[in-house]
């Protein structure tokens, strides 16, 4: 189960106040289930809005029909201060489109927290961030007309035009302490990930080991994991790179705030 979540959109303002504020679709305590960190307890702050449509995106409430509450910076340290976590997860939607999310993080920076940010590495800001879990967004992602699931297929386009920024790549793995995290859906978008972290590597000076590229296992459901994970851990182990579980899914399936 869930281990807290927090309804704290029922209480926050519906239009955006005066002060720095940002969208929040979910505050929430939970563990960590992605990626080096798995595992670890950490307060997850999801913003609402993205600039990439996944067909699959597990949080369609921020993408597709974004929904949200306005929170100023103030409220949504003091919610993060209620919870006895150093681990904050600033997470979306696409968390860098905001200007606020570096207000955000600076003042999470002042305080000490561990931050983690979870982003599609479209964007690149300058922010206090210490670990940036980049998960650039694949071929398979595109939401073609058979996939989207809105059925009208508007995205297919703006997606496929935005989904890899290899500048913006490059900038945020120089920048920050980074693990890229690809979703597969299979075997076939593993030639697709060794282009992207080759030519990641060809335009960096930073150094990116095969253990700081995570494949995951596309599924949103206990159920879609039994179908994709074992496929994944095999192409894992096959070309050297890490696996990453969905331990949240594994351990809660789909419920809300995990
Ligand atoms: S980038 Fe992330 S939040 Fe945006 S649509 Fe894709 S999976 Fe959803």
């Amino acid at each position: 189960m869930p281990v807290d979540a927090d309804p704290v959109a029922e209480r926050a303002a519906e239009t955006p106040p005066e002060a720095d504020a940002l969208p929040i679709n979910e505050l929430f305590h939970s563990l960590q289930g992605e990626g080096k960190l798995a595992g670890v307890p950490s307060v997850f702050v999801r913003t609402s809005g993205c600039n990439l449509r996944c067909w699959f995106c597990d949080s369609y409430h921020t993408s597709w029909e974004p929904s949200h509450a306005w929170l100023t910076i103030d409220e949504i340290v003091a919610e993060i201060e209620g919870y006895d976590a150093d681990h904050v997860v600033v997470t979306g939607g696409e968390p860098l489109i905001h200007e606020e999310t570096v207000d955000l993080l600076e003042r999470l920076d002042e305080r000490g927290y561990h931050t983690t940010v979870e982003t599609n590495g479209t964007v690149a800001v300058d922010a206090p961030i210490d670990l940036a879990s980049v998960s650039p967004k694949l071929a398979s992602s595109t939401p073609t007309p058979e996939r989207d699931p809105t059925g009208e297929g508007d995205w297919e386009q703006r997606h496929e035009q935005r989904r890899l920024d290899h500048e913006a790549l490059a900038t945020l793995v120089e920048r920050y302490p980074t693990q890229l995290k690809f979703v597969v859906t299979g075997p076939d978008d593993v030639a697709e990930i060794d282009r992207t972290v080759e030519e990641l590597r060809e335009r960096t000076e930073t150094t990116i080991d095969d253990a700081d590229v995570l494949l995951m296992p596309e599924g949103q459901t206990r159920s879609d994991l039994d179908e994709t994970r074992g496929v994944v851990a095999d192409l894992a182990l096959e070309h050297g790179y890490r696996y990453t579980p969905r331990l949240h899914v594994d351990l809660w399936n789909d419920a809300p705030g995990t």
